[in-house]
């Protein structure tokens, strides 16, 4: 705590949940292609339409390299499509700004600063909140305190270390809870359970499907977890040659079906 206090941080923190108006997305006839030399490009998304809206917890599954994770960081703004357009609205049709939409990714770590500690961390997830409704700092440290709780990984007994000094499955699990820290209603998972044992993922993803149900919002969830997909999603797109396809009835589908439809 002193530590942030010295090099200045403002610690803000909101205690209740937001609770957003209905929010939609829509890619329309989205493209995108990486360029790997001066003239060649690998093609990954051809035309690709996609809706989603409030309430919709949306798996998304293909087989490796077919352009899942491409299409999380187009929906992020952090990869442009060469053609197309995305809208991501509310009721009262603000455009939602794309680049604060919280992605988790396989990059284990990725959104954590390893040399602070857990709750410096999480510190500065409120601050990047900019909320300027301030609570002290001792009401502060038992919100960041209960909310490691809730992963049920003993990671309250973690709040004080190094992010650095954590496991895999520790410092993911800490990533995920962070990114709902964000109060927003659009969560991207890419892989997010890979490093954690079956116990904490039900646990994990349970916690990031109740909060953004709660907030009225869409969540994206990319698992090769087929059973996970199967069990905790409301919608499934399978992405194969570029394009998503919805499957609208998959109501007792085995993993084993759902493999053979990617
Ligand atoms: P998935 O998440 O479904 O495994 P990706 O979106 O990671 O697939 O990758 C889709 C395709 O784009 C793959 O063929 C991959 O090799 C290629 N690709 C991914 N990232 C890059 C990059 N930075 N530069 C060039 N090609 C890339």
């Amino acid at each position: 705590m002193k530590r942030l206090e010295g090099i200045g941080i403002l610690l803000t923190a909101k205690l209740e949940t937001e609770i957003f108006d209905m929010v939609k997305i829509e890619l329309k006839n989205i493209s995108f292609a990486y360029q790997i030399g001066h003239d060649s490009f690998v093609s990954v998304l051809h035309d690709l339409n996609l809706k989603a809206e409030s309430g919709e917890i949306i798996g998304l599954i293909g087989k490796n390299g077919c352009g899942k994770t491409t299409l999380l960081n187009i929906l992020k703004g952090k990869l442009i499509s060469e053609k197309g357009e995305i809208d991501v609205i509310n009721e009262n049709k603000t455009v939602i700004q794309r680049h604060y939409i919280p992605l988790v990714s396989q990059t284990v770590d990725s959104n954590l600063f390893p040399s602070l500690t857990v709750y410096e961390n999480f510190c500065i997830v409120k601050n990047k909140r900019n909320m300027l409704n301030f609570y002290n700092s001792k009401s502060l440290y038992k919100y960041c305190y209960d909310l490691l709780c809730s992963a049920n990984m003993n990671l309250e007994a973690k709040i004080d270390e190094q992010v650095r000094f954590l496991s895999g499955g520790q410092k993911q699990a800490i990533s995920i809870l962070l990114a709902l820290e964000y109060d927003y209603p659009i969560l991207l998972m890419d892989e997010p359970t890979a490093s954690l044992d079956p116990f904490v993922s039900e646990n994990i993803i349970q916690l990031a499907k109740q909060e953004i149900s709660k907030r009225n919002g869409i969540l994206f969830l990319v698992s090769h977890n087929l059973q996970d997909i199967i069990k905790y999603t409301t919608k499934i797109f399978v992405l194969s040659n570029g394009q998503v396809k919805p499957l609208d009835n998959y109501e007792g589908l085995s993993e084993t079906d759902l493999m053979k439809l990617m």
